[in-house]
């Protein structure tokens, strides 16, 4: 369930950024080089090609996000190929990683894990999903240089992983919609924010009054990852 989880929601993600992508072009456009949508939707699409022709079918929750994140690298450009490219490579190790406790026994080299396929269900998958996320969140801001209130994708992220943070044990599915709405908020919230990092940061104030591309783009695969937890029935009683 674990891997068939996260195949369904990158399946889901790659037909919303398809459906979206002339709107992430026109906020890109707003406030940046008008490619956003365009080269996401370049990438998903890699994604999902990869993911029906098969080419990922040895691969478990973990792997598929770490080939997820080595494709968007390849296939995606300008500086959200490489946040999102690093993110998800980076989302995938965590998940790979034991639980901190209790103390793992053997470890084995985080670089190069064994996949388990289940990671994400074990205590109900929210652990796993919250270090993916908190990892995601690292990456990006390291590489980015980066962190909320600076209109970026993080001001969707970081949100959405607090309120991952806080969620009940035991409801996945309800954790991941309060997410989902956090990182939704957190887009709109980017609009009177002025841009400190990325390209947008060139316009200086004409940055305010324009949703933050990267930031919408993150909405939308989180939405995509709560509408596909809630359809695969893991809501049932939550
Ligand atoms: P480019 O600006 O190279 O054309 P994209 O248009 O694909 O790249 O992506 C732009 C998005 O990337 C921005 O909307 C922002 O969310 C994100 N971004 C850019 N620079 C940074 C950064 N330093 N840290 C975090 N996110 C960033
Ligand atoms: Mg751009």
């Amino acid at each position: 369930m674990g891997r068939d989880w996260v195949e369904a929601w990158l399946l889901l993600a790659a037909e919303r950024i398809h459906d979206r992508r002339d709107w992430l072009t026109d906020l890109d456009a707003a406030i940046g080089d008008g490619d956003h949508g365009i080269n996401l939707d370049r990438g998903f699409r890699a994604v999902a090609d990869a993911l029906a022709a098969g080419q990922w079918s040895s691969l478990g929750a973990a792997g598929m996000l770490r080939a997820t994140g080595t494709l968007l690298l390849g296939t995606v450009g300008g500086a959200s190929g490489a946040l999102y490219g690093r993110a998800f490579q980076r989302a995938g190790r965590a998940l790979a990683e034991p639980a901190p406790e209790p103390a793992a026994i053997g470890g084995g080299d985080p670089c190069d894990p064994v996949d388990p396929a289940d990671t994400l269900d074990g205590d109900d998958g929210l652990d796993g999903a919250t270090r993916a996320l908190d990892a995601a969140i690292e990456a990006i801001a390291q590489l980015g240089h980066s962190r909320p209130g600076e209109k970026t994708m993080l001001d969707a992220l970081v949100p959405a992983g607090a309120a991952l943070a806080v969620a009940p044990p035991g409801r996945r599915a309800e954790g991941i919609r309060k997410a989902a709405a956090a990182a939704a908020a957190g887009a709109e919230a980017t609009i009177p924010l002025l841009a400190l990092k990325g390209r947008a940061s060139y316009l200086g104030p004409r940055s305010i009054g324009h949703m933050d591309p990267g930031a919408a783009s993150s909405a939308l695969l989180l939405g995509a990852l709560a509408d596909r937890v809630t359809d695969a029935g893991e809501s049932a009683g939550d």
